[in-house]
């Protein structure tokens, strides 16, 4: 111990022994008037709930009550305080776990705009009812998150977003993907060029439809379902490839693909094989179906250097994000936890809404892509020709 060191610590010594029960008592003060300080690296808190933006939750099925609501739970920017359902038992059963005490219909559901405590709208209805309910929510000066596929038509999501900028109010559509850990760090991986250049990238999405359930039911309808499985879940492939690129497709083709003569797609495709060619050259090459069993969810991305497996990619909990090559063994990379993903986008979509900025995932983003699907219908229906973008 140096002469310095040990003289200040005799100093203190000294103070200790003169007046020890009044330091442990001054201590004892500091504690209690202070509290605890912060740690430097604190998780952000969740918001007091009178701060929080507050949510009407339209449609009160399998993905909403399962998927939507639940992810309230860990919002810390969001809050829900009314239902729409067709079914009001339903609705009130769901309030009371929920602390939910605000109830509408569809009938009553442009009364929403006297309702000062709903901010934001979420569309968890029918594809083919988005774009219907999606405007009314907007016209009652309500911000609105939809759920993807945007619509049926690039006619309709243009609608939409004509509502959205004539009420001054945000619009955005729920990819929930760019909220999703796993794939933001691939995204992250790839555009810090861990991969090397991008040499191909091919996305892979369904599962077998059942006529008898519900929510299979209207998807294979074309009225509700808007399109089959391009609309359904091919439109991951889409989103979330071009997520990835940071480039747009100036070419599309793709042909139909499923068993014939199946009473399930009397109305709407049963699986496309797609391929959007990008303007750097290379190809994302995609299927969609309602034919495969088990379910579906893989992308992957090929690099000069090293590729990126993602298998599953775009599921609720479970994504796995794989690197194989760059000179190291095949890893998979811990990413953090897919069902953050659900919790994130609605306070990614409370923050736009509150700054009243355009959302991570906007209107413009859905009509994007629903060009894109419509222009890989017209190929299909054209034997697959290359239509130019
Ligand atoms: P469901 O059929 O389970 O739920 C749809 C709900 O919409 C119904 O329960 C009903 O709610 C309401 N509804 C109102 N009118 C109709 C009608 N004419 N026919 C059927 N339902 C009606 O479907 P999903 O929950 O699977 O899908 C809902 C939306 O969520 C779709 O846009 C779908 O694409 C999207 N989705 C998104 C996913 C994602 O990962 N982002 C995953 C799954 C779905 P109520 O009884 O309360 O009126």
């Amino acid at each position: 111990m140096s002469d310095e060191s040990s003289l200040t610590r005799r100093r203190l010594l000294a103070a200790a022994g003169a007046a020890p029960f009044a330091l442990a008592a001054g201590q004892a003060f500091a504690q209690t008037a202070a509290g605890q300080p912060m740690p430097g690296d604190a998780a952000p808190q969740p918001a007091p709930p009178a701060e929080r933006m507050r949510w009407a939750v339209v449609g009160l099925g399998s993905f909403g009550v399962n998927q939507v609501i639940p992810g309230f739970a860990d919002a810390r920017q969001s809050r829900m305080t009314a239902f729409v359902s067709g079914n009001p038992a339903k609705a009130r059963d769901l309030g009371a776990r929920h602390g939910v005490s605000r109830f509408y219909d569809y009938a009553t559901y442009d009364t929403m705009k006297d309702n000062p405590e709903i901010d934001c709208v979420y569309i968890v209805l029918p594809v083919g009812l988005h774009a219907e309910y999606t405007v009314r929510a907007l016209e009652a000066g309500k911000h609105v998150l939809c759920e993807k596929p945007m619509a049926s038509t690039s006619a309709e999501c243009e609608a939409m977003i004509a509502a959205a900028r004539a009420n001054n109010r945000q619009l955005g559509v729920a990819y929930r993907v760019h909220f999703e850990p796993h794939n933001r760090e691939a995204m992250r991986r790839i555009r810090a060029g861990e991969i090397g250049a991008m040499r191909h990238v091919q996305c892979d999405h369904g599962f077998n439809a059942n006529l008898q359930w519900p929510p299979h039911k209207w998807r294979l309808q074309k009225v509700l379902g808007g399109g089959g499985s391009m609309f359904d879940v091919g439109v991951y492939g889409v989103n979330t490839s071009l997520m990835m690129l940071e480039e747009e497709p100036v070419e599309v083709s793709a042909a139909y693909a499923y068993p014939k003569d199946d009473p399930r797609f009397a109305e709407v495709e049963g699986g496309i094989d797609w391929r959007m060619r990008m303007a750097s050259g290379i190809n994302v090459q995609g299927s969609s179906s309602y034919c495969y069993g088990p379910y579906a969810s893989r992308q992957r991305y090929f690099g000069s250097d090293a590729s990126i497996i993602m298998d599953p990619a775009t599921t609720y909990y479970d994504n796995r994000l794989v690197m194989e090559g760059g000179g190291q063994p095949r890893r998979e990379i811990g990413s953090g936890n897919s069902i953050d993903q659900f919790a994130a986008q609605l306070d990614g979509f409370s923050e736009a809404a509150r700054a009243n900025r355009a959302h991570l995932t906007p209107g413009e983003m859905g009509l994007r892509d629903i060009r894109l699907i419509e222009a890989m219908y017209r190929s299909a229906d054209a034997g697959g020709a290359v239509i130019a973008l």
